[in-house]
């Protein structure tokens, strides 16, 4: 059997043709990563200010939402979404993708985060035939 080259970080396959793999086995995508994000401790307030800065400048164009947040029920969209409402106090839309297969928790999950919040919230969704189509 043929022996699969990975990183040896992430274990993404060198055969993708977008990974590159240095002399440490490590790829372009975990080099990138650190070197946006390997010194969190010295970089994460200035990672803030950035972020803080964009808000800001959303507030002032005083649209109707300040964001868009794609909502699939998890725990990363639904903390992305207090962050932006209770934190940053953004006026937030919510969508979710139903392909289908949202499950019953999911969707719990995402009755009760836009309850606790002042999001609103759209489901969307294609025709099924179509949605079959995109699966082949
Ligand atoms: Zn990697």
């Amino acid at each position: 059997m043929e022996e699969i080259v990975r990183c040896s970080r992430c274990i993404l396959p060198a055969s993708l043709p977008s990974v590159k793999l240095d002399d440490k086995g490590v790829c372009n995508y975990c080099n990138s990563f650190d070197r946006s994000f390997g010194d969190w401790d010295n970089v994460k307030e200035m990672k803030k200010k950035q972020f803080e800065q964009i808000i800001e400048k959303v507030k002032k164009q005083n649209a109707e939402y300040d964001c868009l947040i794609p909502l699939s029920g998890g725990k990363d969209s639904t903390y992305a979404l207090y962050v932006c409402d209770k934190i940053y106090n953004l006026r937030c839309l919510c969508i979710t993708f139903d392909n289908g297969f949202l499950s019953d928790y999911a969707r719990k999950n995402i009755r009760n985060a836009i309850n606790a919040t002042r999001a609103d919230h759209i489901y969307y969704a294609v025709n099924p035939k179509t949605m079959l189509e995109l699966y082949k």
